[in-house]
């Protein structure tokens, strides 16, 4: 048996804005499906979806909007990056906001210094590097 909605009824239902299931009011019922729903939370008026169906974004997914983080993170970092431009060399001192060139990794950022270490942001992730702050 299927449970009888009607507008007005509580319901609980993935909002799409606060992307989460949570408690909603019924606006709109056609025959046994409910087709509107108001989030109790932001007040949105939204198509009902049940919480159970929403699918969970894939790893893969995931792993490709990492990515894109990083390189959109690099991208900023580069753009406000005020320091010197050189070649690494392990053996290099550096600062925050340094900008390095790796032979395999291409430019990074210097984003955080440690002892004989660095942090670098590169294009697709960031690096500890060996260096002798
Ligand atoms: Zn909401």
């Amino acid at each position: 048996m299927l449970e009888k909605h009607s507008a007005g009824d509580n319901i609980t239902s993935y909002c799409t804005k606060c992307k989460l299931g949570l408690d909603h009011v019924i606006v709109a019922v056609e025959g046994e499906e409910i087709v509107k729903v108001k989030c109790k939370t932001c007040g949105s008026t939204h198509k009902f979806r049940d919480p159970a169906n929403v699918k969970k974004p894939r790893a893969a997914k995931k792993k490709e909007d990492a990515a894109k983080v990083a390189e959109t993170l690099w991208e900023s970092c580069l753009a406000a990056a005020k320091g010197r431009e050189r070649m690494y060399d392990m053996g290099g001192k550096y600062r925050v906001g340094d900008v390095v060139l790796h032979n395999t990794f291409g430019k990074g950022i210097v984003r955080k210094l440690y002892l004989n270490k660095c942090d670098v942001l590169f294009k697709d992730k960031e690096r500890l590097m060996a260096s002798s702050n």
